[in-house]
């Protein structure tokens, strides 16, 4: 079961990330549509940043599409990758306006109106991208290049007198928004961390309160709950329910013949062979020590004997590191007016029976043949 559970989670995760990468792949391809129409639509007169620049950008957004498509790195590098072309690109259009470009005033209205705007997306970008310590550093990294830019482009300006103070009140009110915006979503990506891992923990609680910590399987907890499930169903639509109680020879002589280490492995490994020739829709958990429980439903007593019969060949035909290791077990159906312990209790004789008559045996509480109809 707990390779089960982890085989689920990674496919879940793997499923995730490559939507993950799909996304991005389609956003950066717009951001190349976008850049390519500015730079085809640019006029004579338009600046050298956007008519050498912007195919340079296209291109390395381009590049990004191809290391994203062919898995050339993991997600999180991939992820820092694009924040640096998408931060260069972002505070590079950013400083060629307030240094290369001509008067703060002449720029205000591009400037404030798109490109600071483009900045405050970057920093939500770097929190929607990276976790929040590292979207926190880029946040604050892309808020302190963009003042540098503001103060070293219109500070001459500013000093000279020929700034408008209402550029400057612009300019100052910008850094403060995008101040406010880096704290803000800073405080929502601590939360978003912090409910992500209080959702982890709450799975692997609950994982680990249903799963026996040596082998895997589900634990007698567990067990229990399935089996109350399957008998209120069995119940209900009439349907076949078997259970079978499985207990290992001798087991006292392995642990002390061979160590304690050694019996471990010996009852993972019952574990494994158990679950490798049940079906998926049976359930094999570990009842107690060497004692394991197998709930088969849809499964009548004469199905349910011959796939005790399977789990006993396939535990003695070979050793487990050279110990030869039997079970013997113990197998009965649900009737309709069983609880669980009657059911338990039942197989539980049948496992006694079979212990007496000898061991490495399977024991069914009737004969199938003689079996009545459960209703
Ligand atoms: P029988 O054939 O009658 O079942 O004989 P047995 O020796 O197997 O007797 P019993 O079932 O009473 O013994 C169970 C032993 O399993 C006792 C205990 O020390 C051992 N045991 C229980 N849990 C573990 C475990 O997790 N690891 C190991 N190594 N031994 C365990
Ligand atoms: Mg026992
Ligand atoms: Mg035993």
């Amino acid at each position: 079961m707990e390779a089960d559970t982890n085989n689920n989670a990674h496919a879940e995760l793997e499923r995730l990330e490559a939507r993950k990468r799909r996304l991005y792949i389609v956003a950066l391809g717009c951001g190349v549509v976008i850049i390519l129409l500015s730079w085809a639509f640019r006029t004579p007169a338009d600046d050298a940043f956007l008519t050498y620049l912007y195919p340079v950008f296209a291109g390395l957004l381009g590049g990004l599409i191809l290391v994203l498509w062919l898995d050339l790195l993991s997600l999180p590098r991939a992820e820092i990758l694009i924040m640096l072309v998408a931060g260069s690109l972002v505070l590079g259009r950013l400083g060629w306006h307030h240094h290369v470009s001509g008067p703060i005033d002449q720029q205000l209205l591009v400037l404030v109106g798109g490109h600071y705007w483009a900045v405050g997306a970057l920093i939500v970008g770097a929190f929607v991208m990276l976790d929040r310590r590292r979207g926190l550093l880029a946040g604050a990294l892309i808020l302190l290049v963009s003042a540098l830019l503001a103060i070293t482009g219109a500070g001459p300006e500013i000093q000279r007198g020929e700034a408008s103070a209402e550029a400057l009140l612009y300019l100052v009110r910008v850094h403060v928004f995008l101040l406010l915006l880096l704290v803000l979503v800073t405080a929502v990506a601590g939360l978003r961390d912090r409910l992500h891992h209080a959702l982890v923990r709450a799975e692997m609680l609950d994982h680990w309160a249903r799963t026996d910590m040596l082998t895997g399987l589900a634990n007698r907890r567990a067990a229990d709950a399935y089996l109350q499930r399957e008998m209120a169903a069995a119940r209900r639509y009439q349907r076949p329910l078997s259970v079978m109680i499985a207990d290992l020879d001798h087991f006292k002589r392995i642990n002390d013949t061979y160590g304690h280490n050694a019996g471990d492995t010996v009852i993972r490994e019952a574990a494994r062979r158990f679950t490798a020739v049940t079906r998926e829709t049976d359930l094999v958990a570990r009842w107690g020590g060497e004692e394991f429980l197998i709930i088969a439903p849809e499964t009548d007593l004469d199905e349910a004997a011959h796939l005790a019969e399977r789990c006993r060949t396939a535990l003695a035909e070979t050793g487990i590191d050279d110990i030869r290791v039997t079970a013997t077990f113990g197998v009965t159906r649900f009737r309709a007016d069983d609880g669980l312990d009657s059911l338990v209790g039942r197989a539980d004789r049948q496992l006694y029976c079979g212990k007496a008559e000898g061991r490495n045996r399977v024991v069914a509480d009737e004969a199938p043949e003689a079996a009545a109809p459960p209703y």
